[in-house]
């Protein structure tokens, strides 16, 4: 009897911990790859991800490929930002002919107005992305039910590193004088981070970059730097950098490098993971600012 309970614990422990195949894996569309990141962290070898949007896409103007409604119609889970970011995504969902529940990450996020509109970009607050992990983690504890405890653990482990994450963004922060505390990005995307963390951002295009900068916000932002002497601008790594090179070339304000916004860099890059992400955006800031 003692030994087949040994047995008996044996083979439970065995199954707890065997990696699952990859037909049994959940298969968990995310629209763009900081999104996926998330989902890769929460929910380990218990899911395949696969994202629309990859490294160095920009989400805003995304035109999904026909191999997309593919993945999306394959997939259990889809899991997208919300807040208006991906606008292409009602007629992919239509073309796919997919029943798959769609889980806003966003959900429980206080949204940021930007003029008219609603800024999307909430994962650039480390607080907010603490949410994106809960909602994942339920949203693939309802999907596959057996996982939940291994979702929950893996949440609570990475919201750990979040918080560490979030920390060492103040104390960079700090280090800069209030006054410097002022960059110009190349699009609206760190309003989260802004006020989250006291920067001040400040772009020429709006929360979105379906549209080209007006010169009126261009003359605007030439006058703005010459004015309140910013001590750098910044060029992203989804947008065309010709932009902000002009508006460096006629203040003389310095490039203070690449800003990361909307999506994360291949393996090889600076950002191939959200908390690189966040870590090569404050060194940039910091080297730039701290003077
Ligand atoms: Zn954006």
């Amino acid at each position: 009897m003692r030994h087949f309970r040994l047995w008996l614990a044996c083979v439970t422990l065995a199954a707890a911990v065997a990696p699952l195949r990859a037909q049994e894996r959940v298969g968990v569309v995310a629209s763009f790859s900081i999104l996926g990141d998330f989902v890769v962290n929460v929910g380990g070898d218990r899911v395949s991800v696969t994202t629309l949007v990859g490294p160095d896409g920009d989400v805003h103007v995304y035109t999904p490929a026909p191999a997309d409604a593919r993945k999306v119609a394959d997939a259990k889970l889809l899991i997208v930002n919300g807040l208006g970011l991906e606008g292409w995504l009602p007629r992919l969902l239509q073309s796919s002919g997919s029943k798959a529940p769609i889980i806003i990450a966003t959900k429980g996020i206080a949204p940021l107005a930007a003029g008219s509109d609603t800024d999307p970009h909430a994962w650039q607050s480390v607080a907010d992305a603490k949410i994106y992990v809960a909602n994942i983690s339920d949203a693939l504890a309802a999907a596959d039910p057996a996982g939940a405890e291994v979702f929950r653990e893996n949440a609570k482990a990475y919201s750990a590193k979040l918080d560490g994450l979030d920390r060492e963004v103040r104390e960079a922060v700090a280090k800069i004088p209030p006054d410097r505390r002022k960059v110009i990005s190349t699009h609206g995307a760190f309003g989260y981070f802004a006020s989250a963390y006291g920067i001040q951002f400040i772009a020429p295009l709006g929360v979105s970059t379906e549209s080209e900068a007006s010169a009126r916000a261009i003359a605007g932002i030439i006058t703005q730097i010459r004015k309140e002497k910013i001590p750098a601008v910044f060029l992203e790594n989804i947008s065309d950098p010709r932009l902000i090179r002009r508006i460096a070339a006629e203040t003389g304000a310095r490039v203070g490098g690449t800003l990361y916004s909307d999506s994360l860099t291949g393996e090889k890059g600076d950002a191939p993971t959200y908390i690189e992400l966040v870590r090569h955006n404050i060194k940039a800031l910091t080297s730039a600012l701290a003077d």
